[in-house]
Formats: C-alpha cells, structure tokens, sequence
C-alpha cells in the first residue's frame, strides 16, 4: 500500500466545491481593482468597503505562498455578509486551490471523533497539483492542434484516439491536415477519418456516445496528430486534495466513499504514509503543494479541545489558510467556564486576524436585494422594493432576501409578473423573522416541548 499511492482521477476535482450555490450564487469575488480598493458594486459585492480590502490584502498573501499556517476571523451582526467575503475570497483564488466550507458544528457527529472531523477539513483545504505522464489510450478524447505551412493556419481540434497502433495513427494524420482546414475544423468539433480512403468528416460536438463511434463502423479511426509529429505520451496536470488522497487509498472506504461524502474515519498510519509519499513526489519535482482556505462558520461552536486542535494544526507546515466566522460578542468558550471574545480562546485569538464587519446601511441593502432579484430573475415594483429595503433593517438581511423567491410565488398567483407590496405582506405574514418567531415562543410556553 505504501509504495502503490493513488492519486485518484480529475473527475474529483469539483467535490469540495458543491456547495458554492445558493443564497450566495451571485457572488463572483471580492469586487476589488487592481489596487485592491474595493469598487462600489462589482462582482456580486456591495457595501463592507474596509473588510473586503482587508480579505483582498490577505488574499493576495496566500497568492503570494506568504500567509500558509494563519489564520483570520470574521467577527460582526447576522447577515452582514461574513459568510459572502469567504466565498469572494474563495472565487477570486482560482479553479484548482481548494476552499473548505463547514459549520462548526458539523464537526460534532456520532461517525467520527471532533478531531477527526477537523483534521479531514484541514485535508481537504490542502491541493496537491500532481504532474503525470499518461499514455494516450484507446477510446481517449484529446485535444489537437496542427500548424502545418501546408494549411496556412493553426488549427485546433478535439478527437477521440479508437487505436493505439501508432503507425495507423501517423498515416492517417498526415491525410488528415488537407481536409482539416477544407472542413474548417474547430476547437470542440470531434472528427472520424475512413481508414482506406482518408476521407475527413465533420461530427459535431455532440457526437461522443460510444455507439456513435461503433455506427461508423470498423473502417473509421479517429486520430490525434499534434504539430504533425505524433506523440504518444503527454503530461497531465491536476490537482486532488490530501483528503482525497486518503480516501482513495482508504482499504476500508475507496473511491466511492468521496461521492456518498461519508468516508468514516481515516487511520493515522494512511496519513503518514501519504505525506511520505507526497513529500517524495515533491522532491522529484512530480508534485506541488497548493496551499487552499479552510471557512469555519459560527465558530463560537466549538469547544476547548477543537481549539487546541486548531492551535496544533495551524503550527503544522502544510496549513491552509483559515478563515473563521463568528457573529457572538463575548461569549463562553465551549468546554469551559471562561468568557472570551466571540467565545475563542485568548491563545487563539492571539494568533488570528480579526476583520469586523458593520451592519449595512439602506442604499446598501437595496443594492443587494437588487442583485439578488437579477441573480433570481424577479422583478419588484419600485415601492415593493423600498418596502423590503424597510424590512431588511428592521429583521435581518437573510430575512427579506427569502422573502424574494416566497412572494415571486405569491405574485405568480396572482398572474402578475412583478412582485408588489401585498406579495410582501402575505409572505411575511407566512414567514416569520427571528424576532417575530421568538415572541411567538414565549407567547406558547407551556404547550410547547422544550
Ligand atoms: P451570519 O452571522 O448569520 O452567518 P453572515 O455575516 O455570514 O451572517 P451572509 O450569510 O454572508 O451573512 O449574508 C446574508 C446574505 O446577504 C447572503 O445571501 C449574502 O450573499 C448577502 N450579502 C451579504 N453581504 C453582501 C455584500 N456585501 N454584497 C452582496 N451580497 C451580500
């Protein structure tokens, strides 16, 4: 097992980045310029002007491989968007450096111990970019590009290799290039090539199905022919996180396990022979670290021993980035009788970059709930819209942006494409606020369960 690490294949790549939809869908990154001065409205981000630079500055840290093994908070009121600056933080990084989210918690559950939880956070916040040689195999989709004198152009295309017996590949190649550029292939386009008379036809880009290809018959080959020399091994590159690793190379989990999301508890032994072994393959210049960013929301959830963890973890060379959330002022910190800033523990606190954010002010919210209506293709009329501005100060800003999706349904009914003021009403009437619903506890104390 040891010697036999498993990288695991590009289709995971996209896992831990699931859950990025939703009530934060339009967020597209931090809305900065050049300079990291915050622009009033861009990318999905309004308002919070001084903790979007400050997520910007630490951004361009972690860019810059100068921040591994921090860690910062994001401590202010519900809805003030501490949730929305980790994930413009997170869309701003890139496609293959890996961002974590969790609920604090999420870390306590019956299938795996606290620290257990934490640790394969940490692990799935750590990118391994893996450079490998692969050989082109039959059935394979490759991408092609010919730049031949002969056609005057470069050209690209997408083909399916259906042999591996070289030579074949090479004739048919070299017949290929005329009819290429006769075809006027493109990037995407997917071609098939009669093996006796060369003959180049155009599939379009749908054509992939396995049957199609066998519709063609044995006399069809779909070739590669880069530069018009052929090559038959070439290097891949992608990115899994250690906690895939681990997975995959799990006896008792597998591969499988990473799609159901429940992969148990990993052994320690695994771990140290993973990191072993991706230490090698960094020193062969066969792999790279890529740090990424571990998000803990409502942080104040955790107790004294996930803090020591964190304190513990943070030390460790190959630390992502971690970024925390709590909307508590001083609170008790889980586990003990002490009462501490947003309920961490001072030694941690000690070592994090706290950000405060500020509740918004009216032109803020109604660009928000501008965006959001775009982002949910809802129209409101101009006095509804000034309405739940209204609202969103007096509940909360999650509040009002549920109420857009609820009353467009309301409005529906009533046959009108735009949401009006009474569409507001009767979903508020519906749908109660935290304070609303709070009052309604007390009023029935002695018939409810607590
Ligand atoms: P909590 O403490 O309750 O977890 P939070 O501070 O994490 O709250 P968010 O969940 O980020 O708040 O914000 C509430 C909603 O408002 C989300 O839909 C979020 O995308 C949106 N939002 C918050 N701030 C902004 C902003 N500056 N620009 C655009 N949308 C925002």
């Amino acid at each position: 097992m040891a010697t036999q690490i498993s990288t695991g294949t590009s289709e995971l790549r996209d896992i831990t980045k699931m859950e990025r939809i939703g009530a934060h869908s339009h967020i597209r990154g931090l809305g900065l310029d050049d300079r990291l001065e915050p622009r009033a409205n861009s990318q999905g981000m309004v308002g919070q002007a001084k903790a979007r630079k400050a997520a910007g500055m630490i951004l361009k840290l972690v860019q810059e491989g100068r921040i591994a093994g921090r860690a910062m908070l994001f401590a202010g009121p519900p809805s003030t968007g501490k949730t929305a600056i980790a994930l413009g933080m997170s869309q701003s990084l890139g496609p293959d450096v890996p961002f974590t989210m969790i609920a604090a918690s999420e870390v306590f559950s019956l299938s795996m111990s606290k620290t257990e939880a934490l640790t394969q956070a940490f692990r799935r916040s750590i990118g391994v970019r893996i450079k490998e040689e692969t050989e082109i195999i039959e059935g394979e989709v490759v991408e092609l590009q010919i730049d031949r004198s002969l056609t005057g152009a470069t050209k690209t295309g997408k083909l399916t290799i259906k042999t591996t017996d070289m030579e074949t590949i090479y004739d048919l190649g070299t017949k290929m290039i005329d009819a290429l550029a006769k075809e006027k292939v493109t990037a995407g386009d997917v071609i098939a090539i009669d093996k006796t008379s060369g003959k180049v036809s155009k599939l379009g880009r749908s054509f992939a199905r396995s049957r199609d290809y066998d519709a063609m018959g044995a006399d069809t080959k779909f070739v590669q022919c880069p530069e018009g020399e052929i090559q038959k091994r070439r290097e891949v590159v992608h990115t899994v996180s250690l906690h895939e690793i681990d997975v995959i190379n799990s006896r008792t989990q597998g591969f499988l396990a990473l799609f159901a999301g429940d992969t148990g508890e990993i052994k320690p032994e695994l771990r140290n022979q993973i990191n072993t072994k991706v230490a090698e393959w960094r020193e062969e210049g066969k792999a790279e670290i890529v740090p990424g960013v571990l998000f803990i929301d409502e942080v104040h959830m955790l107790d004294i021993e996930c803090f020591s963890y964190l304190n513990r973890a943070l030390e460790n060379e190959l630390a992502p980035l971690v970024i925390m959330a709590s909307n508590r002022g001083m609170a008790r910190v889980r586990g003990t009788k002490i009462r501490s800033p947003h309920g961490l523990p001072v030694d941690l606190l000690d070592r994090v970059l706290i950000v405060s954010t500020k509740p918004y002010t009216e032109t803020d919210i109604e660009e928000i709930i501008k965006i959001r209506c775009e982002e949910e293709d809802v129209k409101l009329t101009d006095s509804a819209l000034q309405v739940l501005t209204t609202m969103a100060g007096q509940t909360t800003l999650r509040y009002a942006l549920n109420l857009i999706s609820t009353s467009q349904m309301l409005a529906r009914k009533r046959k009108s494409d735009k949401v009006d003021v009474e569409d507001l009403r009767r979903s508020y009437t519906y749908f109660m606020d935290e304070k609303r619903s709070v009052e309604w506890i007390k009023m029935q104390e002695g018939s409810l369960i607590f």
